[in-house]
């Protein structure tokens, strides 16, 4: 069997009394798209937050390529290859959008000299490839919501990650938008190569409430519920799931397509 990129060995997160991840255990193979999904307050984005060292976990250990990065700087992480977004978008608002994805990729430098030039080539291409790439010298104040999230997107894939963390990209988008990022979600993933960015296949966790667009791109599916995970398996198998479709009674959720 191949090795993971990412394994979580029981992960537990503590907010004072409150237990927002308990024991949380899996792993993400290399190329591979894993939704993240559970109810409102199962803690997802804690998880994700965890991941990308924002948080530092309470117990339980992270590998990501064979080494532990437990509680390691987000800097640190983002140089090794884990990036995520924020389901809130941040951008500098003031400055140009292409400034926005070449500051994301400058913790990513190696060495300076052509540095400069080379990572202002990524940043276009990582524009155009979200489809934002006639918006680079204004300033991200002046977008959409919808465009807003490519940008989120576009700082995420300059990095050039071997692993990124989607935390609700189609949040708030109408249908229109949902299908352009879904799409540039799987264009990232199956061609494995865009511009000049990227040379391998890159692997995703996504969490997203839109369950009928996400599980058509996935390979995969993590069921959080209190802090715990449910249950892991295939779309099909999850959604049909009893545990599952119990964790969710009431709240509003559509698991298959119209
Ligand atoms: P999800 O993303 O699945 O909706 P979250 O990870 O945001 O869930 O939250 C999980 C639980 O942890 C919730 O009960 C939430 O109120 C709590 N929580 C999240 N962040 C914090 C924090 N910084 N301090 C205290 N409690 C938090
Ligand atoms: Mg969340």
């Amino acid at each position: 069997m191949t090795t993971p990129l990412l394994e979580v060995d029981g992960l537990t997160k503590k907010f004072g009394g409150l237990t927002a991840l308990n024991k949380v255990t899996f792993s993400i193979y290399p190329g591979e798209i894993v939704a993240l999904i559970g109810p409102n307050g199962s803690g997802k984005t804690t998880l994700l937050h965890n991941l990308m060292g924002i948080l530092t976990p309470t117990a339980g250990e992270i590998t990501f390529k064979g080494q532990d990065i437990t509680g390691n700087h987000p800097w640190d992480i983002v140089r090794r290859g884990l990036v995520g977004t924020f389901q809130v978008v941040k951008p500098f608002r003031n400055l140009p959008c292409i400034m926005n994805v070449m500051v994301a990729s400058l913790v990513t430098r190696k060495k300076w000299g052509e540095w400069t030039k080379r990572m202002e080539t990524r940043a276009m291409d990582a524009l155009e490839f979200v489809g934002i790439g006639d918006m680079a010298l204004e300033r991200a104040a002046v977008l959409s919501h919808g465009d807003l999230k490519r940008l989120e997107i576009a700082r995420a894939i300059a990095t050039e990650p071997a692993l990124m963390l989607l935390d609700e990209p189609f949040g708030g988008l109408n249908p229109a938008e949902t299908e352009l990022i879904a799409n540039s979600i799987r264009r990232l993933h199956k061609g494995g190569r865009f511009g000049r960015l990227h040379s391998e296949e890159i692997s995703m966790v996504i969490v997203e409430h839109k369950l009928a667009d996400l599980m058509r791109i996935v390979d995969r599916v993590i069921v959080l519920n209190f802090g715990e995970v449910l249950t892991i398996g295939s779309p099909e198998m999850v959604v049909n799931d009893p545990k599952v479709i119990k964790a969710y009674i009431g709240k509003e959720v559509v698991f298959h397509a119209s």
